[in-house]
C-alpha cells in the first residue's frame, strides 16, 4: 500500500477534485477497508485506474499466526523494500489489540532488545503506521471484528519519530476513520524527555507507558544507553510534570531479566520510586530474542525470583500487573521485533 501521492493526485496545484474528495478516498481506505480502488465508485474510471497505478493498496504481507492462535504477526513488506513487523493479539474479552511499529528498527540500542540489535533504517510516515492497523483490520472483518486497541510498542522508538506518530494517533482516534477512543491508545518510550513533554501538551489523552527496566542509573545505563542521556531523575521528572498536567496513569514496564535486575534490593528500589499515585508497574517476563551471538546473556528470571520480586512489591503496596504472554512462539512478543530486512528471506 502506498497513499504518499493520494493528495497530490486527488488535489493537485491548479486544482483538481474537490478537497472532501480527499476524505472521502481516505474514509473508503481507513473505514470501508477498501483493497482496490475499482471499489470506490463515487470517482471516476479514470481516476480509479489512476490511484490504482499510483496509491496501490495492495498489503504485502506475510502472517504467522501462533499455536493458541490468540496472536498474529504481520511481517509487511514496504515499498522501498524494507520489512516491518505488527502484531494482533486478540483478548479473551473481545479487545483486539494492534501493536505497531513506528521506526524500521530502533536508534537506541537497548542491549537486550532485538529491534535494538538491528540498528536504525528510518522512520515510518503517519500512513505507513496506519498500514499496519489497515492490515489487521482487513484480517478482521471476515469475523465481524475490528481493532479496537494500538500500542506503539513494535520496532522503533515512536517519540523520535514524533510528527509522523501524532498524525497517525489523530487518524486512528477520527471518528470518520479508525474511530479509536484515545484512552485505547498507548505510546511506550524508553524515556525521550521531550516527546514525554510534547505529549503532556495534547489535546487527546491518549495512554503513557515507560520502559523503565531498573531502578537506578547505575543498572539502567548499562541496559539502556539513552539513560546516559537522559537519566532516571529526569525522566522521572517529565513523568511528574504530565501526571500534574493530563493526570493520567503512567504504566512503568519492567522486563525481568534473570540475574540483572530481579533481586530484593532492585525490587525494594524500584518499590522507593514508584510509590506515587496514579504510577503502576506491569512486570515483563524477558523473552529470548535467539540471537546467536549474544545468547545466553539475557534469559528470563526463574519463576521463583518472580514471585520474589513481586511479593515484595506488594508487601510495599505499590500497584503492579504482570503482562500475559502473547506469541512467544512466533516471535511476536514484545522486544521481539526484529528482521533482516532482507525481503528474500
Ligand atoms: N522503543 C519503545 C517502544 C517499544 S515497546 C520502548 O522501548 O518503550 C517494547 C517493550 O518491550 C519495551 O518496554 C521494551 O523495553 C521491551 N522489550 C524489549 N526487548 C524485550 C524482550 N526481549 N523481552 C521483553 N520485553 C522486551
Ligand atoms: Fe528501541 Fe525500545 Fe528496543 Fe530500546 S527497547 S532498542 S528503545 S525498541
Amino acid at each position: 500500500m502506498d497513499l504518499s501521492n493520494l493528495e497530490e493526485i486527488l488535489n493537485p496545484p491548479g486544482g483538481g477534485e474537490p478537497k472532501y474528495r480527499i476524505k472521502q478516498a481516505k474514509e473508503a481506505v481507513f473505514k470501508n477497508l477498501i483493497s482496490d480502488w475499482s471499489e470506490a465508485t463515487f470517482f471516476s474510471k479514470e481516476l480509479r485506474d489512476k490511484l490504482n497505478e499510483e496509491c496501490p493498496l495492495e498489503i504485502k504481507a506475510d502472517v504467522l499466526v501462533s499455536k493458541k492462535e490468540d496472536s498474529v504477526k504481520a511481517r509487511i513488506t514496504l515499498k522501498d523494500g524494507l520489512i516491518i513487523e505488527a502484531v494482533l493479539m486478540r483478548h479473551a474479552d473481545g479487545r483486539n489489540t494492534v501493536c505497531v511499529s513506528s521506526q524500521v528498527g530502533c536508534p537506541l540500542g537497548c542491549l537486550f532488545c532485538a529491534t535494538g540489535k538491528m540498528g536504525f533504517k528510518r522512520n515510518l510516515s503517519a500512513n505507513e503506521i496506519l498500514e499496519q492497523v489497515v492490515f489487521f483490520d482487513r484480517y478482521l472483518k471476515s469475523e465481524n471484528q475490528k481493532v479496537t486497541n494500538v500500542t506503539f510498542m513494535g520496532m522503533g522508538e515512536p517519540f523520535l519519530n514524533y510528527e509522523n506518530v501524532w498524525e497517525a494517533v489523530e487518524i486512528l482516534n477520527d471518528h470518520k476513520y479508525f474511530n479509536i477512543g484515545a484512552r485505547s491508545i498507548s505510546i511506550s518510550t524508553a524515556g525521550i524527555i521531550k516527546g514525554i513533554e510534547k505529549l503532556s501538551q495534547e489535546k487527546l489523552h491518549v495512554n503513557l507507558a515507560i520502559s523503565l527496566h531498573a531502578p537506578n542509573d547505575k543498572l539502567r545505563s548499562s541496559l539502556m544507553p539513552i539513560n546516559k542521556r537522559f537519566p532516571l531523575k529526569d525522566v522521572l521528572k517529565a513523568v511528574e510534570d504530565y501526571v500534574k498536567k493530563t493526570n493520567r496513569k503512567v504504566m512503568f514496564e519492567y522486563v525481568l531479566i534473570k540475574g540483572m535486575n530481579d533481586s530484593n534490593e532492585d525490587a525494594m528500589e524500584l518499590a522507593k520510586i514508584m510509590d506515587k499515585k496514579l504510577y503502576f508497574i506491569n512486570l515483563i517476563l524477558y523473552n529470548e530474542t535467539l540471537s546467536a551471538g549474544e545468547a545466553g546473556i539475557f534469559k528470563p528470571s526463574e519463576t521463583k525470583r518472580v514471585e520474589a520480586f513481586r511479593a515484595i512489591l506488594e508487601e510495599l503496596k505499590i500497584r503492579y500487573t504482570q503482562r500475559y504472554r502473547f506469541g512467544d512462539d512466533i516471535q511476536a512478543a514484545c522486544g521481539q521485533f526484529a528482521t533482516s530486512n532482507n525481503p528474500h528471506m
